[in-house]
């Protein structure tokens, strides 16, 4: 399938041709084959089944949304203004005990509707029953980077034994590279609270042994790196350095409370903080020093973490809250600029997944864009095409949402997922889920 986009204007995150008014973005299959401002050539046009007219809409790149916890859906709205500690242990870990993989399927499809209708294209999750959020990854045609999570508060370590450890590798052998590659899988051992040194020694092994990357909480709050120095007389990512697990591909996410020297120290590993503004703001947990973190070398990806504590999935909200927030809380009219908050979204996302074919409009990448609607009042004077859709954007300007090539979401109509249905679904089983003994 060839589908050409005409007359668009292209943010295309690529630093070769930032911007182009009145563009023209053809792609073919999975592909994006011509991106410019000159129209494709004749053979070309010919070659294509659809084209959509482009007229007062802005193309992206798709949305990366590199934390997230979707099976989370059913527990949105619930428990809230609590800290952390307090709505993860008395609120959530009881209800999470009782969730079935029927629940997480339907919370999947969910948080997918979500996921297109405001532009995201690929996310990175932790949580429970992977493999049926796999499954419906594989039939929705998003892409994911999936990680069961695991935890273990013993010291008697035996992964031969570990039901969750057990559940990642059978998750790693049947998805790993699945569905047209659109299905990665990496361990996900839940934080350094939560998590044995002995246990975290033991996954970073099994990751070195598989060849697989790692998802992790990191310095989400303080107490957390408080904890961590009583007991091991180390922050948090000297922890985490320490027993191996920086030695594999790491998304860390949060990472509120670095130090200089815990940024200096991220730098020489091949790891990606995960900044999630509005769920830290929502737990009070603080701010992270984005610019200090791409200061000191650190790729920094953006993520919303689950609908319980943020209460949407919805990124050009985190890009924008990005963008202001280090502004406000650092005092600096710079701060994150809105182009800075955009690449959070999109090439450095792509970098923090390892992933060098998405993250820009260019020609041999990925086909994963979104359409905005640029016909919306608080679009009119457009002036800054990056700062429109940063400082003014909402998800829910999203007309249009490709994912390697397919069009999944298209003004309020999606190809593979039955919103009306899901949403019935959602309020059947949260409703019996709250009344499970
Ligand atoms: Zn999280």
């Amino acid at each position: 399938m060839s589908i050409w986009i005409k007359d668009t204007l292209l943010v295309t995150m690529d630093p070769q041709q930032p911007v182009i008014h009145g563009g023209h973005l053809v792609v073919t299959g999975d592909r994006i084959t011509h991106v410019g401002a000159e129209p494709p050539s004749a053979l070309e046009q010919e070659r294509c089944q659809r084209i959509i007219d482009g007229h007062r809409t802005l193309a992206l790149p798709g949305l990366i949304n590199a934390h997230s916890h979707i099976g989370m859906a059913p527990f949105r709205n619930y428990g809230s203004d609590l800290p952390l500690e307090t709505w993860l242990f008395d609120k959530l870990f009881p209800m999470e005990d009782k969730l079935t993989a029927d629940d997480v399927y339907w919370a999947s499809q969910l948080s997918m509707t979500e996921m297109l209708r405001t532009g995201t294209t690929t996310f990175a999750d932790m949580y429970m029953f992977s493999d049926t959020t796999a499954d419906v990854v594989a039939k929705v045609g998003m892409r994911a980077d999936l990680a069961r999570g695991l935890q273990c508060f013993t010291d008697d370590v035996d992964l031969a034994t570990d039901t969750r450890v057990q559940e990642a590798l059978q998750l790693w052998e049947r998805y790993h590279n699945s569905a047209a590659g659109r299905i990665t899988v990496r361990l996900g051992p839940h934080a350094v609270y939560t998590c044995r040194p002995a246990y975290l020694e033991a996954v970073a092994q099994l990751a070195a042994d598989k060849d697989l990357g790692i998802h992790i909480h990191l310095s989400e709050t303080q107490k957390e790196n408080s904890d961590c120095q009583a007991a091991f007389g180390r922050s948090p990512s000297e922890h985490l350095a320490e027993l191996g697990i920086l030695r594999r591909p790491t998304l860390a996410a949060h990472g509120v409370h670095l130090s200089d020297q815990d940024r200096r120290l991220l730098s020489q590993f091949d790891t990606a903080v995960v900044h999630n503004p509005g769920s830290n703001l929502k737990l009070g947990s603080g701010v992270a020093d984005v610019p200090g973190l791409l200061e000191a070398g650190v790729t920094v990806a953006l993520g919303t973490d689950g609908a319980a504590s943020n209460n949407n999935l919805d990124m050009l909200q985190e890009v924008y809250l990005a963008a202001v927030l280090s502004k406000g809380v650092f005092h600096n009219s710079v701060g994150v600029t809105a182009q800075q908050a955009l690449e959070l979204a999109t090439v450095q996302g792509a970098r923090a997944l390892g992933r060098p074919d998405l993250g820009q409009l260019r020609t041999g990448m990925k086909a994963d864009l979104l359409l905005i609607d640029l016909d919306q009042p608080h679009y009119y004077p457009l002036q800054d095409p990056v700062a429109a859709v940063v400082y003014a954007g909402q998800g829910s300007d999203v007309l249009l949402t490709m994912v390697d090539g397919n069009i999944l979401y298209e003004r309020g109509a999606y190809s593979t997922l039955d919103i009306e249905h899901i949403q019935w679904q959602m309020e059947r089983l949260t409703e019996d889920l709250f009344q499970r003994p």
